[in-house]
């Protein structure tokens, strides 16, 4: 008898505290409905605060399919992901939000799009109400703007919940980059992709983590992980300026051939000082942000830092110090 297929759930937590019951529970009921495959589920606690890690840890002394990876702090959504897709050792992973917004349900009909032959199985949010107006309409920019510039198109109202074969998930882990933007790492691979659609849920406990400051920052680390061309257009805003200029210019030495020299003309000096000075700022504030990004990249800082693992096995002897990808 052939052996059966091993599916890691990834879940990243960051003070989830509330949500360890219910998603315990869904992902039981869900694992009962499924008995031809094999399920570990393994958790990754990103620096909680809260009881998110106890509450994890008393699963896991119980249930040896959870394995649950303790962060030496916050890395952040992208680097916790990292860290359980690393871990992973299924034949398919499935990250999802702790929070349930992602509908563990929809793992089923993932898991036939996989036995098609498929390799990816992305899930589209078809409804995101429970979004606030503003979410949805920065996203829908966002990726309207990202995919604009940038070769790798990232899907639209598609969340790094997904379903990937074994095959993607070792060449995700082959891109070496210490910032990790997933959704731009996961669309970066390619594989024979298909969709299925969910509508979002609202969070089941607690607040989102990402205000929004944060998806701003999340936003530009997208656009300038995967595009060069904000670095690119100020050439050609040069150049057309330059061009204006010079036009201005043989306008200006016409006229006072013409008509003689005269002063005025303070306030619109005024202004094409003052607008192209702020053009400059702007294309040295937007070197900045790549230069930031060589220089981060060029520590080699490991993505991640655990302090521990527990699964039911090794729940007394938990093991030593380990880095994330060096
Ligand atoms: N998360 C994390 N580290 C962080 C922030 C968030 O691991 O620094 C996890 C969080 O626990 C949740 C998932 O990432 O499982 C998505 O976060 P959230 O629900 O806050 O994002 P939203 O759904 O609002 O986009
Ligand atoms: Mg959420």
């Amino acid at each position: 008898m052939n052996r059966k297929k091993l599916i890691s759930i990834v879940v990243p937590f960051f003070n989830e505290g509330g949500n360890v019951k219910f998603f315990q529970a869904s992902i039981g009921s869900l694992i009962e409905t499924l008995p031809d495959f094999d399920f570990e589920i393994v958790c990754v606690d990103d620096g909680s605060q809260d009881n998110t890690l106890q509450n994890l840890v008393s699963i896991a002394s119980t249930d040896q399919q959870f394995k649950i990876i303790e962060l030496s702090r916050n890395f952040g959504k992208e680097a916790a992901l990292t860290a359980g897709i690393d871990h992973a050792s299924g034949d398919a992973v499935i990250p999802i939000d702790a929070d349930l917004q992602d509908p563990p349900e929809l793992i089923e009909q993932m898991l036939t799009e996989w036995q098609k032959g498929y390799e990816v199985v992305l899930a589209r949010r078809v409804d995101r109400s429970s979004d606030s107006y503003l979410k949805r309409r920065t996203a829908e920019l966002f990726y309207k703007f990202h995919n604009r510039l940038s070769h790798v198109k990232i899907p639209e109202n598609v969340g790094d919940f997904r379903l990937m074969d074994r095959k993607v998930v070792e060449a995700v882990k082959l891109l070496p980059e210490q910032q990790r933007f997933m959704k731009g790492l996961f669309a970066w691979v390619g594989y024979s992709t298909t969709t299925v659609d969910y509508v979002r849920s609202a969070r089941v406990a607690g607040d989102s983590k990402f205000s929004g400051w944060k998806l701003w920052n999340f936003a530009l680390e997208g656009i300038t992980s995967f595009s060069s061309a904000p670095l690119k257009l100020w050439t050609y805003l040069g150049g057309v300026g330059a061009a204006l200029s010079l036009i201005y210019a043989s306008y200006i030495i016409f006229r006072t051939l013409i008509y003689g020299v005269d002063l005025p003309g303070y306030a619109s000096i005024l202004v094409a000082v003052l607008f192209v000075g702020s053009l400059q700022l702007m294309s040295i504030g937007m070197l900045g942000e790549y230069v930031g990004r060589i220089y981060i990249e060029s520590k080699r800082r490991p993505v991640y830092l655990i302090r521990n693992t527990y699964s039911k096995k090794y729940i007394e002897t938990p093991t030593k110090n380990s880095l994330g990808r060096v």
